[in-house]
C-alpha cells in the first residue's frame, strides 16, 4: 500500500518533487521500511535517516518546527532559529524555511527571506488543515508579494496533509515541491493474500483450493502498450492483448526454491524507474479493464 500510494502521489505531482516525511507516522521499528517502500514507489526522497541509508542515498529535509519552539522559548525570537541554521549546517544543504510556527504565512515568509537574504532556496509552509483556510490563496499570496519584493526564486515547499487530489491546486498556485507523510506513510494495505491452490502429488501438481479461491497454478501477462494484464492459468496458451491484440508477457517468476531466494534483487533506484515508467503509461482514476 505504502508504494503504491506513493506511486499515486509521485504520478499526481508530475515534475514536482514529493519528499517522504512520514517518519514520525509509525513506529520507529518499522520507519525505515516505510520510507523504503516510499521511494520505490516514485519519492524523489526520504527524510528517515535509516530508511535512506537502506537505500543508499541523502536523506531530506528541513528544519523542524522544533527548533523554532526552543528558539521562541529560550531567546524570545524564533527568527533566530533561522539564522543558526545558516550559520551551522553543512553548506551543501539548501536553505528552506519553515514559515508557519508562530504567525501569518505571508509575514513569516517576507521576515525569512528577509532574514536569509539572498541564500533562501525555499520556504516551507506546514500549518495543519484545521488554521489554515485557503491554502491555495496563501501561496498565491506568498509568492506575489515576494516577487513584489524582488525575490523570485524563492521555491514553495508545502506539507501537512497533502494528499493526491490536493496536489493539481496546489502545482496551480505555484509550489515547487511536496513534503508528504501520513499520505503515504499510513496508505491502506492493498488487500492481497497467499493461499495454497495446488498440491503435488507423485510428481504431479494438482490444482485444489479452499471454497471462494481460484485454484491452480497461474500466470500473469501483461501488455505493456495498453498496461492490460490478464491472468490465465499457467498450462493454457498465453493470451492476446483484449484491447490491441499484441502480445502479451508473463509477469511471474520464481522467486524461493527449497527456503532459498533464486533471482538477484534490482537496486531501489532502478525498481523506483521500473514503477515510474509503468505509471507514466496509467491514467490516476483509470478503471481497470
Ligand atoms: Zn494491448
Amino acid at each position: 500500500g505504502i508504494a503504491t500510494k506513493a506511486a499515486r502521489i509521485k504520478k499526481a505531482a508530475g515534475d514536482k518533487l514529493v519528499l517522504s516525511f512520514g517518519a514520525r507516522r509509525t513506529h520507529p521499528a518499522v520507519s525505515p521500511f516505510n520510507a523504503f517502500y516510499a521511494f520505490i514507489g516514485g519519492c524523489d526522497a526520504v527524510s528517515c535517516i535509516k530508511g535512506a541509508d537502506f537505500l543508499g542515498i541523502k536523506p531530506t529535509g528541513t528544519m523542524p518546527h522544533s527548533l523554532m519552539i526552543i528558539f521562541k522559548a529560550i531567546r524570545g525570537d524564533h527568527s533566530e532559529a533561522w539564522i543558526a541554521f545558516d550559520k551551522h549546517v553543512e553548506a551543501d544543504v539548501p536553505r528552506i524555511i519553515l514559515a508557519d510556527t508562530f504567525d501569518d504565512e505571508v509575514e513569516e515568509s517576507i521576515k525569512a527571506v528577509q532574514t536569509l537574504n539572498g541564500k533562501l532556496w525555499g520556504l516551507r509552509l506546514d500549518t495543519p488543515g484545521s488554521r489554515r483556510g485557503n491554502f491555495p490563496a496563501i501561496i498565491r499570496e506568498v509568492k506575489w508579494k515576494l516577487k513584489a519584493l524582488g525575490y523570485k526564486n524563492v521555491k514553495i515547499v508545502v506539507s501537512g496533509g497533502v494528499d493526491e487530489e490536493k496536489i493539481p491546486e496546489l502545482i496551480k498556485a505555484g509550489v515547487d515541491a511536496f513534503g508528504v507523510g501520513a499520505a503515504i506513510a499510513n496508505a491502506r494495505i492493498v488487500d492481497i493474500a497467499m493461499d495454497i491452490v495446488a498440491v503435488k502429488k507423485n510428481a504431479k501438481w494438482m490444482p485444489i483450493s479452499k471454497r471462494g479461491k481460484f485454484s491452480g497454478i497461474k500466470q500473469v501477462y501483461r501488455c505493456w502498450n495498453c498496461m492490460i494484464d490478464v491472468v490465465k492459468l499457467r498450462n493454457e496458451k498465453p493470451p492476446k492483448c483484449p484491447k490491441c491484440l499484441g502480445e502479451m508477457k508473463p509477469l511471474l517468476g520464481k522467486v524461493i526454491e527449497n527456503g532459498k531466494i533464486v533471482i538477484d534483487f534490482d537496486e531501489p533506484s532502478k525498481v523506483r524507474e521500473y514503477v515510474m515508467k509503468q505509471f507514466k503509461k496509467l491514467d490516476l482514476y483509470q478503471k481497470p479493464w
